[in-house]
C-alpha cells in the first residue's frame, strides 16, 4: 500500500459506466474528479470541485488534487494526496488517527445521514449518483432516436 502508484487522467463530460482503475475522471461540466480509490478496494472516490471543497490543478501534462483524499467512510481508510498523476500515501498521525476514528464511531452514518455534521463524501455520493442517473437518461434518448 505504501507503493507508488502513477494515475492518469480523463477529461469526461459524463461519468462512465465503468471506471477504470488508476484513471482521474475529470468533468469540468460537473466540477467532479472521480476515481476508484488508489488501494485497489474498488471503491468509487467522488471530489467535487469548489472553493470549500477539493481544488484542481492541471499543469498541461498532469493532475494535483488538494486537500489530500481521506477515505474515512471505506473500510480500507486509505488517506493519499494526487500530486502529478502519482499518488502519495499519507501515514497517519495519532492526531489525526485518533481524531478521525472518533467521529467515526460517534456518527455511524445509517444513524446521521442528515444533519449539519454530515460528512462530505455523502454529498458527492449524492453528485455521482444524480449525475449517473441524467448520463443514463441522455443515453436512453440517443438509443431511442
Ligand atoms: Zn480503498
Amino acid at each position: 500500500m505504501n507503493a507508488p502508484l502513477a494515475l492518469t487522467h480523463k477529461f469526461v463530460d459524463s461519468v462512465p459506466d465503468m471506471l477504470e482503475e488508476d484513471v482521474l475522471y475529470v468533468s469540468i461540466r460537473f466540477r467532479t474528479v472521480i476515481h476508484k480509490c488508489c488501494c485497489g478496494c474498488g471503491n468509487q472516490v467522488v471530489t467535487p470541485l469548489s472553493p470549500s471543497d477539493w481544488k484542481l490543478t492541471f499543469d498541461g501534462r498532469s493532475i494535483s488534487l488538494c486537500p489530500s483524499i481521506g477515505n474515512w467512510k471505506f473500510p480500507c481508510q486509505s488517506h493519499y494526496w494526487i500530486k502529478c498523476n502519482k499518488v502519495e500515501w499519507v501515514r497517519f498521525t495519532e492526531e489525526i488517527d485518533t481524531e478521525e476514528s472518533l467521529q467515526t464511531q460517534a456518527a455511524p452514518e445509517l444513524v446521521s445521514s442528515e444533519g449539519p455534521s454530515k460528512p462530505k463524501a455523502d454529498v458527492g455520493q449524492r453528485l455521482l449518483q444524480s449525475m449517473q442517473r441524467a448520463w443514463l437518461k441522455i443515453r436512453e434518448k440517443l438509443t431511442k432516436n
